[in-house]
């Protein structure tokens, strides 16, 4: 059986910078009005990633750090950064807010770590589209807040909404709440265009379309720097939060299977395994999970509530609570789902890993191999997804970690059973989610990044050239 678990750094990594090379660095930049962030207690803060929820990659990424800090507020420091490290070869690697799940913002060599939570605008919205431009570092949630005001809403939003920068988003995450209605970040048509500085001795500032954008997106800031992003939103609507409950898995499965297969508008569907949901808060007003029944998250429109509380009893759930969002008190629904759940569940026990999945159709069958092999080693946690136009279920189970051989046969398991992987405990882009070498995203590195200086180590296809 072939491990799909590293179990070494990829290779080669270059060095990190020499003392001389850093000095020489920090010079350029101070000469350009910049701070070089050197301390212990800054480089340690520029290196905390949720790598930590794979005990697979905690041993190779822990105390990975870089040798200098920046933050940059405009596009003119981005570019001096750029030229700075262009001219004394050091390696330079972007930091959003630091919420990736896989250390896709740790440097793995050194060098230097690029912080843009200065740049932080929205550039512009149209009125009548609805598409906008925004600065790379900008919040999803002032984002998603100032689209609001203009009556428009983020099609997708990780579940770190609160914390998570726009470009981080893009370079390192893949969907999350409005995956059920839009599928995910990489499907065309939701990044219209990019605005790129390049890594070169004299940065160009390059604007992207739709299509020269495609492969930058979801490549770990290993071939481009993103100072700004042009993307399609949707019509805000005042989305309810809603906790069904059932008491049977299978009326919870069939009730997912179902509810997306209907007229009524749903932003988000999250099924939690009565287990699962024993482990969570819960909104202040909904009763707490008593590990008997398996719940189901909807975001819905308003008008969808009439007809869902007519369909409840044909599918055998109840309605546990409902609220509109951005009114209730305590944890919203949407820091409930996604990886937020793996969040909640190992805050109760950090035994938890976990896996993320795309199951097989009809999902039944498959999870309930799964179910019957993997016991209560495997706690169920479900989204429903639109994958390639079809509604499709992904998964991101708990799995009690025993171990790299446990998880590496649960893998080969469920892809026996036809699941699609995006591997949580890998280190490069192919291994994650991708699945393959994609040339455009490596010969996009060849362009914008010559000499190989951005996020070493994190693009198989560039290290197997
Ligand atoms: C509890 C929890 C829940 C999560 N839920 C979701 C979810 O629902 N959906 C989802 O997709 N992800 C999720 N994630 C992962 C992560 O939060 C998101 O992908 C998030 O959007 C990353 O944003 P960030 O600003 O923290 O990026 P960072 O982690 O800082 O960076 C991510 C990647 O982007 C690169 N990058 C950053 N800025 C730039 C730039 N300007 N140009 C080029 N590259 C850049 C970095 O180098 C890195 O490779 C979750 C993580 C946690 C811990």
């Amino acid at each position: 059986m072939t491990s799909l678990l590293p179990s070494a750094l990829p290779q080669p990594l270059p060095a990190g910078a020499s003392p001389e090379q850093l000095e020489a660095l920090a010079a350029d930049l101070r000469a350009a009005g910049l701070q070089p962030l050197r301390s212990s207690g800054e480089l340690e803060q520029l290196a905390a990633d949720a790598f930590v929820y794979s005990p697979v990659l905690q041993p190779l990424l822990q105390g990975r750090r870089a040798q200098v800090g920046v933050r940059a507020s405009s596009v003119e420091q981005v570019q001096a950064v750029a030229a700075a490290c262009a001219r004394h070869r050091v390696s330079l690697t972007l930091r959003g807010s630091g919420t990736g799940n896989y250390g896709q913002a740790i440097p793995l060599a050194g060098g230097l770590v690029l912080e843009l939570s200065g740049l932080r605008r929205l550039r512009t919205l149209d009125p009548t589209t609805g598409v906008f431009t925004a600065e790379a570092g900008i919040l999803l949630a002032d984002l998603e807040q100032q689209l609001q005001a203009g009556g428009r809403d983020l099609r997708l939003l990780p579940s770190t909404v609160r914390s998570a920068s726009l470009a981080g988003y893009l370079a390192g995450g893949s969907s999350g709440i409005g995956s059920l209605r839009w599928g995910f970040l990489r499907d065309p048509g939701h990044l219209l265009g990019l605005e790129l500085v390049t890594l070169e001795p004299q940065p160009r500032r390059l604007t992207l379309d739709a299509a020269a954008a495609e492969a930058i997106n979801h490549a770990y800031g290993c071939n481009g720097i993103i100072t700004a992003a042009t993307m399609a939103s949707a019509e805000a609507v005042p989305w309810q939060q809603l906790v069904l409950e059932f008491d049977a898995w299978e009326l919870a499965l069939a009730a997912a299977q179902r509810l997306p297969a209907t007229a009524l508008l749903l932003n988000a569907l999250c099924v939690l395994e009565a287990p699962v949901a024993a482990l969570l808060p819960w909104p202040q007003g909904c009763p707490a999970a008593s590990g008997q029944g398996h719940r189901v998250l909807l975001l819905a429109a308003p008008d969808a509530l009439p007809a869902l509380e007519a369909l409840l009893p044909a599918l055998g759930g109840r309605l546990l609570w409902q609220a509109p969002q951005g009114q209730s008190r305590g944890i919203p629904l949407r820091e409930l789902c996604w990886n937020h759940t793996t969040l909640h569940a190992r805050g109760q026990n950090p035994g938890f890993t976990y896996l993320q999945l795309l199951l097989p159709q009809p999902e039944a069958a498959a999870l309930a191999a799964l179910r019957q092999r993997w016991g209560d080693d495997v706690l169920w946690h479900l989204e429903g997804v639109r994958a390639q136009g079809q509604q499709r279920l992904a998964c991101l189970p708990l799995v009690r970690w025993r171990g790299r051989e446990a998880l590496d046969a649960l893998i080969h398991h469920a892809c026996e059973l036809g699941c699609l992987l995006f591997n949580p405990h890998a280190i490069t882009v192919e291994d994650g989610g991708l699945g393959g070498v994609d040339a455009e995203q490596v010969a996009a590195k060849a362009r914008y990044d010559p000499a190989g200086l951005l996020n070493p180590g994190k693009l198989r296809g560039w290290l197997e050239l």
